[in-house]
């Protein structure tokens, strides 16, 4: 990272982003990995170091939105997973290199997550066979509750708001506070593709 924060102080680069990689370590049996991937140790000590070594470098380019850390940090049970569906999934299918319609790139690869074939059919005719989607969410949501799911999934962050609005969706306080929120972090963050 910091290697990479060198090359970029000096060229006028708008923005690029550093993610961390979310593994299916889940279902892959690399226990030790898993440990190093979402231990809250692993990114205080490592990665936190290396984020302050790149601030330096970049001074007033560095951004960096570190909310993921707060569920390592502030919930180490479920890592902030309190949202009883995965909504967050349905704005961004992951299509794998076998033709499957998955429901999200941690699923990929394991076709009883796959809403079905683009050899076999159009994306338009899998995205509006409903029935189909709902059986593959319902085991998702209701049988298996998350437990084939990675921790700090890429639509994490989407699932938490989207089941806070759709749970709170009479609630007119609710929809004032959303508001001013939104003003809030439009002011505050810069790019806005930075999430
Ligand atoms: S891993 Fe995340 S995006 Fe995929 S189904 Fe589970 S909660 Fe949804």
């Amino acid at each position: 990272m910091v290697e990479f924060a060198e090359m970029f102080k000096d060229i006028d680069v708008n923005y690029c982003q550093y993610k961390p990689e979310i593994i299916q370590v889940e279902r892959n049996g690399d226990l030790d990995r898993a440990k190093e991937q979402i231990s809250s140790d692993f990114w205080l000590t490592k990665v936190s170091t290396e984020l302050e070594k790149a601030k330096e470098i970049l001074g007033k380019k560095f951004e960096c939105n570190s909310y993921k850390l707060e569920d390592l940090i502030m919930s180490p049970k479920n890592y902030g997973r309190n949202y009883k569906e995965c909504i967050g999934s349905q704005f961004q299918p992951c299509v794998g290199a076998d033709g499957n319609v998955y429901v999200c790139t941690n699923h990929r690869g394991h076709k009883e997550y796959s809403y079905g074939n683009i050899a076999e059919k159009s994306f338009k005719q899998i995205w509006a066979d409903l029935k189909t989607r709902s059986c593959v969410m319902n085991k998702i949501n209701h049988k298996e509750k998350f437990k084939n799911c990675s921790q700090l999934c890429k639509p994490h962050e989407s699932n938490k708001i989207l089941w806070a609005i759709k749970e709170n969706q009479n609630d007119k306080k609710f929809d004032e506070e959303m508001k001013l929120k939104s003003k809030q972090l439009k002011k505050k963050i810069i790019h806005h593709n930075f999430i």
